[in-house]
């Protein structure tokens, strides 16, 4: 495999791995034309090329954009591409494997029997780096298992406002909790720098002030002062990098009205640099484009993406017209060779620190892990320490098990795809059964144990004084990114509204589980419920909330955001003046109960 890589004095010093990597870079960057070196900064989207296409274009890199999967979605069928390509990429002359991106951002949850942790928002309530660091080394052996060596994760984003529909990818509202919670990288690394399967590269993202946007605005304007920009959004970047991170993803969102893809100050004096980052900086999803307020990048663009200093670009469809556009750049001297082949030192380090080179194949080896019995435990876990109790008026929790009778209403008790969100199969998520897990009900059942009744009734149309309690389970429907930005009130759903006044009526004691990416406006509605519970996007394991709902597990769980008291306060964050509903921190704990385990 690989063209010429020997000679008649024997293996090519950059295929020799007893030579130090830097070594090993600089023999492969003298042997590289200007189409190799510009193959290396592009990555490709997996359904805009195909493995002819990675052959003859060099291609340095491929992605799965969220939701882009292989039919069938199984392990073996993503190993299967994954090898494919990878074959593809040493058939080019000089054998330079491919560095394969997924967004495995609360498990490698894509795939369709994988385990889906809580997302990063339920993390943060944890308070738990350790645990959260597991969470990173089980992610990279599913990950592993697929062959895939890179990952789109963690976003250390701090989240400003919950109008932003990346409120529940982010650890928390103050940079402490993204900063304590960049040990996901030492966790998905394996340690301190990349290495070979089950070493998976983290990305830090979105570099730099992602989440300070006005009015949460996804990919808007973060309108701070540069000493504010850097005491609120730069701490869990410097910890990332402290802890190695091998690559860091640029914001789509601007910094006071220019664009960070084309800000040469963060990346290259600040991040490159002042910090001193060795790794190497990806763009986000057709970055390139609104730097200047087109829709298409020209030249233009890739000029200042790239000598701003972004190593490889994520040009999911248009990749063939990036190569020609930057070709010509170069060829110019608009873009000096000197920052394409510090882009490619940065590039080819990674892959030969990740042993690309010597096991470019995906090691199904890791393919147990997917989804495997251990990792569910731990997601369980992470589960029931991300549980907020923010209401208890009747000290109902925990519940006791044993013969009572319990009703379980709400369209989210019975719903895997409601309790993972966004990022888990497809890029928007979806309701439904879209993936194996246990849903919150399964887990109900199983804690309230044999002797109890429990009766499910979506709609909680059921509902008789003889119940002991109700679980109401409300929320959010999944969504992603801008698509979950919400203007206006942010209150419940009506059809949420109309089930928890119908349970309300009768007088049977309440409790109300929301499963949400984000405070939700539900103050008005509050005084009726006697708990409730902040659940977060729990993932596939929804025994985790009942663990904590019958005291198998004790409440620990404490607020990552500042809880408004309505809609109209936003933005509101700690220590800023206003009265919210919950503060920042604010968790009831609850004593586990003992002897009872699902
Ligand atoms: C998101 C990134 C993600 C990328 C690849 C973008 O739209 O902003 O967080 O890693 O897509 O799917």
């Amino acid at each position: 495999m690989g063209g010429d890589v020997t000679t008649a004095a024997g293996v090519l010093p950059y295929r020799d791995a007893r030579l130090p990597v830097a070594e090993r870079v600089e023999d492969l960057l003298g042997r590289m034309g200007l189409d190799d070196k510009i193959g290396q900064m592009t990555q490709a989207e997996r359904l805009e090329c195909d493995e002819a296409d990675v052959t003859a274009c060099r291609l340095g890199s491929v992605l799965s954009g969220g939701g882009s999967v292989p039919e069938p979605n199984v392990p073996e069928a993503w190993a299967d591409m994954y090898d494919g390509l990878q074959r593809a990429a040493l058939r080019t002359p000089l054998g330079i494997p491919i560095l394969y991106g997924v967004d495995a951002v609360h498990g490698h949850a894509n795939v369709v029997g994988a385990t889906v942790f809580p997302h990063n928002i339920g993390l943060g309530a944890t308070r738990d780096p350790g645990l959260v660091r597991e969470i990173g080394a089980a992610t990279a052996r599913e990950v592993a298992g697929t062959g895939i060596t890179w990952n789109f994760a963690p976003c250390l984003g701090v989240v400003r406002n919950p109008r932003w529909g990346r409120t529940y990818e982010s650890f928390g509202e103050l940079s402490e909790l993204p900063a304590a919670m960049a040990s996901y990288i030492t966790g998905l690394q394996g340690g301190p720098r990349v290495g070979p399967p089950p070493s998976v590269m983290a990305t830090a993202k979105h570099f730099l002030g992602d989440g300070g946007t006005d009015g949460g605005d996804d990919q808007g304007d973060t309108r701070l002062s540069e000493a504010e920009l850097r005491a609120l959004h730069l701490p869990p970047f410097l910890e990332a990098l402290r802890l190695g991170t091998g690559s860091v993803m640029v914001s789509l969102s601007a910094w006071n009205g220019v664009k960070v893809h084309g800000h040469r100050y963060l990346i290259t004096d600040v991040l490159k640099g002042e910090l001193g980052f060795t790794g190497l900086v990806v763009s986000d999803w057709n970055g390139l484009d609104e730097i200047f307020g087109r829709e298409e990048f020209t030249g233009e663009e890739v000029r200042a993406a790239i000598n701003a200093g972004i190593d490889m670009v994520m040009v999911p469809e248009r990749w063939r017209r990036f190569i020609e556009v930057l070709r010509d750049e170069v060829t110019a001297g608009r873009v000096p060779m000197s920052r394409i082949d510090d882009a490619n030192r940065r590039i080819l380090t990674k892959k030969f620190e990740q042993g690309l080179f010597e096991r470019p194949l995906a090691d199904r080896s890791h393919l147990p892990a997917i989804g495997c019995a251990g990792h569910r435990a731990l997601a369980r876990r992470a589960v029931a320490a991300s549980q907020v109790v923010l209401k208890d008026a009747r000290g109902l929790l925990p519940l006791a098990p044993g013969p009572r009778r319990i009703l379980v209403a709400g369209r989210a008790a019975d719903d895997i795809g409601m309790q993972c969100g966004g990022w888990t199969i497809s890029w928007q998520g979806s309701p439904g059964p879209i993936t194996p897990g246990t849903t919150i009900l399964d887990g109900i059942r199983a804690a309230a144990g044999p002797d109890a009744t429990v009766v499910h009734d979506a709609g909680g149309a059921g509902i008789e004084a003889s119940f002991d309690v109700a679980v109401a389970v409300v929320g959010e429907e999944p969504y992603a990114e801008d698509e979950g930005d919400l203007p206006g009130a942010m209150g419940l759903d009506a059809a949420d509204l109309e089930t928890l006044a119908r349970l309300r009526g009768v007088g049977v004691p309440l409790v109300v589980v929301l499963v949400s990416g984000r405070p939700l406006d539900i103050a008005a509605e509050l005084p009726g419920w006697d708990a409730l519970v902040a659940a977060w996007l729990p993932g596939t394991e929804g025994q985790g909330v009942a663990d904590v709902l019958f005291g198998a597990a004790p409440a620990t769980g404490r607020l990552p955001v500042t809880w408004m008291r309505s809609a109209e306060q936003l933005p509101i964050t700690d220590g800023d003046g206003q009265e919210p509903l919950f503060p920042y921190g604010h968790g009831l704990p609850l004593r586990a109960a003992g002897g009872v385990t699902g």
